[in-house]
């Protein structure tokens, strides 16, 4: 397919008869919210990820809306509405659980002003200055994320030749391609996690900086960083995420006790690639998935070297076990932080993994009832997939849970209670 190379910041409409997305992809909301914005007004369009999906005919996951209207003014609009972010100023427009992001068009930043920052490396830490729809699309990322959707005429704006790039499956970073990852290095994740979704190539330019610029990515707060990961982790294609990070060398900078562990154990290398498959037929199969389990099993093999430590000490499991867990999480949080609410769970899946060992007596059956039991029976299940422990014990401990409480008595050898003797 030719790509006909419009200039760039030159206009391409492309109608309907060319591009015919199913409108019936587009969400009600995020019409609604364009809608309400051209009534009063504004120019509004859906832009990005959105249109690229809609393009390629996948119904996109979520909706972004670019207008002219600044943050103040899309507030006033809509009652549901709330101003974040601080190095993006936007508008997310509430629909109970879902939301429709809602960004003004935006210059790039030219200098340090009070509406843009920048760092010495390069890096943007600020941009909030307003610009025209032109100069909106050229500070996106890539050219396929640069579309334009005109709900009114169902016309693709064009101002990179993001169209032809994604009609000739092609990852085209817009201006200087090493300037643009210097300014955010998460771009490169971005890049790496688009091309494993959407089977897209990596154009050679926008390629050949990523080796030497992915170490800029420790410059990046860890916060954002863990949402980064669990994109990559949680976007149906972890395995093929995993072996982007793998070919770039990025493994060793986003977890380094991961890369560190791998290199002396090739059995840890089967878990991970076991975990991540699962993960995507969860994904693929609509069945939800918990950035926890993803953690636990990255750093499964850093813990238990901590673990070991802490027995040849003579700490007893239960101490052991949570001081190894603590350690272990606190220190990939320098790099990706995360969240209490998951450090608590990656500990607790990894402390319980001990309770599998025991086969006979009451416990097991507080143990089933426990309200992470599903989760460290998960993990165990990909230990035992991946040789780490009997196939066997993990069919007993399947089965234990088929069964009704008289049967499960049985199993675990529990002798049936006696009726209670009437006090006399
Ligand atoms: P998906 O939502 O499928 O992960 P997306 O491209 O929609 O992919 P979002 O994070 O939703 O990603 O961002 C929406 C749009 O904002 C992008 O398509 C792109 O135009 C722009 N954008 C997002 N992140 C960046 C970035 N780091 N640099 C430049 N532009 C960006
Ligand atoms: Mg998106």
């Amino acid at each position: 397919m030719k790509n006909t190379n419009n200039k760039p910041g030159q206009l391409k409409r492309i109608p309907f008869s060319e591009h015919q997305i199913d409108e019936s992809n587009i969400c009600q909301q995020a019409r609604f919210v364009v809608e309400t914005l051209i009534e009063a007004n504004y120019q509004a369009y859906l832009v990005g990820g959105c249109v690229r999906d809609l393009v390629l005919g996948i119904e996109p996951k979520d909706f972004d809306v670019a207008t002219d209207a600044h943050p103040e003014q899309i507030c006033e609009l809509f009652d549901n509405s709330r101003l974040i972010g601080r190095r993006f100023r936007i508008v997310h427009v509430y629909f109970g659980r879902n939301n429709i992001e809602v960004s003004t068009f935006r210059a790039a930043s030219r200098h340090n002003n009070k509406s843009s920052k920048q760092e010495s490396t390069g890096r943007i830490v600020r941009d909030n200055t307003f610009g025209t729809i032109e100069e909106d699309a050229l500070r996106r990322d890539f050219t396929i994320n640069a579309l334009y959707y005109d709900i009114e005429k169902s016309e693709v704006l064009d101002y990179c030749s993001g169209y032809d790039d994604l009609l000739n499956k092609k990852i085209c970073m817009i201006g200087d391609v090493a300037t643009r990852y210097r300014e955010d290095p998460v771009r490169i994740l971005r890049a790496l996690r688009f091309r494993a979704k959407l089977d897209l190539d990596i154009d050679a330019g926008t390629e050949q900086p990523i080796k030497k610029l992915g170490h800029l990515l420790s410059d990046i707060p860890p916060a954002r960083l863990f949402d980064e990961v669990i994109k990559l982790f949680h976007s149906g294609y972890a395995v093929r995420c995993f072996q982007e990070l793998n070919r770039y060398q990025l493994l060793k900078i986003l977890f380094p006790i991961t890369h560190k562990a791998l290199k002396h154990n090739e059995s840890f290398g089967l878990l991970i690639h076991n975990a991540l498959e699962n993960t995507d037929t969860r994904i693929a199969g609509g069945k939800s998935v918990n950035p926890a389990f993803i953690f636990s099993i990255l750093l499964w093999q850093p813990y238990l070297q901590l673990l070991e430590q802490t027995t040849k000490q003579g700490i007893p499991y239960a101490e052991g076990a949570w001081s190894a867990g603590r350690t272990t999480v606190l220190d990939q949080s320098t790099v990706t932080s995360i969240p209490k609410r998951f450090s608590i769970m990656i500990c607790e899946i990894w402390k319980l993994q001990n309770r599998f060992k025991r086969k006979q007596g009451k416990k097991i059956l507080r143990f089933l009832d426990h309200p992470r039991f599903r989760a460290a029976y998960d993990f165990m299940c990909i230990r035992a997939q991946a040789g780490e422990i009997d196939q066997a014990d993990c069919q007993w401990w399947t089965k234990l849970q088929t069964l009704s409480t008289q049967e499960q008595h049985k199993m675990i050898a529990l002798k049936p209670r006696k009726p209670n003797k009437k006090k006399t």
